[in-house]
C-alpha cells in the first residue's frame, strides 16, 4: 500500500534502537525523510546509515537526550516537522514504596512532559500547513496497569490524558495524534526487564522468556519491525480520521473485550 507520504519529514525521537528504529525504518521505507535522535552517538549514526543506505532517503542525527531541555531545542532547530513520533526510555521496575517524589518528576519529564513539549513545539507549524501526523510511544500499562512498573503506569496515563483533549483540538486543522501502546516486544528494553526476573527468581534467560510468551495469546514477543509498520499507517494519508485513539500491539496479551 502507498501511505502517501514521501517526501514528509518527520521526527522520530530515541530511534537509534527498539521501537524507535522500528518506526524510522518503516517511516523512510515509505520514502519520508527523517531526523533521528537518540543519547549515544554510535549506534545512531550507524542506524542512520543503514537506513539512508537502504531506503535513499535524508536522514539527520541529533545525539541528545530528548527528556532535557537543551536536548529537546537541538532536535527542534531541525524542524519543520509533518511528522512527530515521540520515545524516550522507560522508568526502572520496583515496588510501589521504592519510589521518591524524584524518581516521579524523573519520569513525568520522561514519559509525559517531554512528549507533551515536542508537541507543544509542532502542533502549530502542522496545524498553520493543515496536515500533520503525531505518534506517541507509550505502552500497554495504560490500559492495564504492570504492576512493577509503576512509574510508567503513572506518568503515561498523565500523557494519555493529555492527548485525548488535544487531539480533539487539533483534528479540524488536519494534524492527527494518537498513541501506540507496545505490549511486550524483542528489544533490549524487554531483555532489560527479562534480566530482572532472571537476578530475582534466578531462572535461566530461557525460562524468562518463555514464561513471559506465553502469557500472550500469539505466544511470541512483538518485533520492532510490526511496530513500525502500525506507527507508518497511523502517519500515512489514510489515517485521517483516526483521532485521539489507543491502539494496544500486544499479541492478545491485555484481556478486554474493548
Ligand atoms: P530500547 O530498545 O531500550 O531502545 C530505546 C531507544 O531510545 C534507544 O535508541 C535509546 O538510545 C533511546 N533513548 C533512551 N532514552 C533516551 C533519551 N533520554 N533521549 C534520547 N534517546 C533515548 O527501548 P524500546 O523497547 O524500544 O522501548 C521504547 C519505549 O517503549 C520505552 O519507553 C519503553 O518503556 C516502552 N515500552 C517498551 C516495551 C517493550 O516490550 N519493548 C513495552 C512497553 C513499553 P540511547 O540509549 O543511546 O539514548
Amino acid at each position: 500500500m502507498d501511505l502517501g507520504i514521501r517526501g514528509k519529514r518527520a521526527l522520530v525521537c530515541a530511534s537509534s534502537k527498539g521501537l524507535g528504529l522500528g518506526c524510522a525504518e518503516a517511516l523512510a521505507a515509505a520514502g519520508v525523510d527523517l531526523v533521528m535522535n537518540a543519547r549515544g552517538a554510535g549506534a545512531l549514526e550507524a542506524a542512520a546509515a543503514a537506513i539512508r543506505a537502504k531506503h535513499g532517503v535524508d536522514v539527520v542525527t541529533v545525539a541528545a537526550d530528548i527528556t532535557s531541555e537543551a536536548g529537546r531545542a537541538a532536535v527542534l532547530a531541525k524542524g519543520p516537522f509533518d511528522i512527530l513520533v515521540t520515545n524516550a526510555g522507560g522508568p526502572p521496575p520496583g515496588m510501589w514504596s521504592d519510589w521518591a517524589r524524584d524518581d516521579f518528576i524523573k519520569a513525568l519529564d520522561a514519559n509525559m512532559l517531554t512528549p507533551i513539549a515536542l508537541m507543544q513545539a509542532v502542533l502549530p507549524g502542522m496545524m498553520a500547513k493543515g496536515w500533520g501526523r503525531v505518534v506517541n510511544i507509550t505502552s500497554v500499562s495504560v490500559k492495564a496497569p504492570v504492576p512493577v512498573l509503576g512509574l510508567s503506569n503513572s506518568a503515561r496515563a498523565g500523557l494519555t490524558g493529555f492527548v485525548a483533549g488535544t487531539s480533539r483540538q487539533v483534528a479540524g486543522k488536519g494534524v492527527t495524534i494518537n498513541n501506540l501502546l507496545p505490549g511486550i516486544h524483542a528489544t533490549d528494553r524487554a531483555i532489560a526487564l527479562d534480566g530482572a526476573v532472571v537476578k530475582a527468581r534466578g531462572i535461566s534467560m530461557e525460562d524468562a522468556i518463555a514464561e513471559r510468551s506465553a502469557t500472550i495469546p500469539a505466544g511470541r514477543y512483538g518485533t520492532a519491525a510490526e511496530f513500525g509498520a502500525a506507527c507508518a499507517f497511523l502517519c500515512s494519508q489514510h489515517a485521517g480520521f483516526i483521532v485521539g485513539q489507543n491502539i494496544l500491539l500486544d499479541g492478545g496479551a491485555t484481556n478486554t473485550t474493548m
